[in-house]
């Protein structure tokens, strides 16, 4: 791959699921605790985003 998102700490950051630019408060919003964000609006509906269900429960923030 010949990437150039390698902008250190840029004001965007990608979907791990589909690779999309997402802007870091959408990462902070809908991302797991380390803002890494596994489904945007560009692979995930809205509904689903909202709700979490793009996420695993291996990427949600511990409950107990
Ligand atoms: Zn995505």
């Amino acid at each position: 791959m010949s990437s150039r998102t390698n902008s250190g700490a840029g004001a965007q950051s990608t979907c791990k699921n589909c690779g999309a630019f997402v802007t870091r408060r959408f990462a902070r919003v809908y991302g797991n605790n380390a803002d890494e964000v596994y489904g945007c609006l560009n692979c995930q509906r809205a509904r689903d985003l909202r709700e979490g269900n793009h996420l695993d429960a291996r990427h949600k923030r511990a409950t107990t």
